[in-house]
């Protein structure tokens, strides 16, 4: 039986935020007070099509979006851990599940080679339209409480895995990386075998220590805290071999 690894792409793939670095394409690097200001802390994708739009506006094309993603930085050792995940397809299925966009997401892995690493890329399907603009969609519609409108990270891992065991496919564990806020509700739904990858010092590591510390009993899974791809790189070699 193979391991099904799950990823999340900001800040845990790149060491940065994809729909926030790409305002490093616009003249002056950044956005203007009066776009920023829409931003209501609830509507990422809403205000992520702003921004796009605004972009759009500057006459600013595919290629040069291109070249600004294809620069932003991964974390230390993630590119030798997808590498390494590439050589393993025997062993490992891979997905992505973020709330960037599939065209970010393609770019920046094929640019490093390493999207061949990955079965799957659950995220916001976006693509250029006849004007040159970017356009994103939600990934899907959920009627759960905690997530965002376009994406229930617990939703996309357990209909992945739903749809695995209809064609036969069925995962001894499941690893999932992450660092985010978003990432905490499909680590609830994770069993006492499998492994939460959890980044130290980001949003998900205070709010799993506050869940541990509400009801340690309740989380199942194996928590292990990382700064660094080589750490995962090295727990899943082990974990590989037995
Ligand atoms: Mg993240
Ligand atoms: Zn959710």
């Amino acid at each position: 039986m193979k391991s099904l690894l799950v990823f999340d792409f900001d800040h845990t793939i790149v060491d940065g935020n994809s729909d926030t670095w790409v305002v490093r394409c616009t003249p002056e690097k950044k956005l203007p007070d009066w776009l920023r200001k829409k931003y209501n802390g609830k509507h990422w994708n809403e205000y992520m099509r702003e921004v796009l739009g605004y972009i759009g506006d500057q006459g600013i094309k595919e290629p040069e979006i291109k070249q600004v993603m294809e620069s932003i930085p991964y974390c230390p050792g993630m590119i030798d851990l997808l590498k390494f995940i590439c050589q393993n397809k025997d062993r490992v299925d891979c997905i992505i599940i973020s709330d960037s966009n599939t065209v970010f997401i393609s770019w920046i892995l094929e640019f490093t080679n390493t999207s061949l690493a990955f079965d799957s890329i659950l995220t916001n399907p976006a693509t250029f339209d006849e004007q040159g603009y970017l356009r994103i969609e939600n990934f899907h519609s959920h009627n759960c409480p905690q997530c965002p409108d376009n994406l229930c990270k617990r939703k996309a891992l357990v209909n992945f895995v739903a749809d695995q065991l209809k064609v036969g496919v069925q995962y001894k564990k499941i690893i999932y990386t992450g660092d985010g806020g978003n990432d905490l509700c499909p680590i609830e739904s994770l069993e006492e075998n499998d492994v939460a990858m959890v980044r130290k010092g980001y949003k998900l590591e205070k709010l799993i220590g506050e869940m541990v510390e509400r009801h340690s009993c309740s989380v199942k899974p194996l928590i292990m805290i990382w700064s660094s791809g080589e750490e995962i790189l090295s727990y899943l070699k082990k974990c590989l071999m037995t």
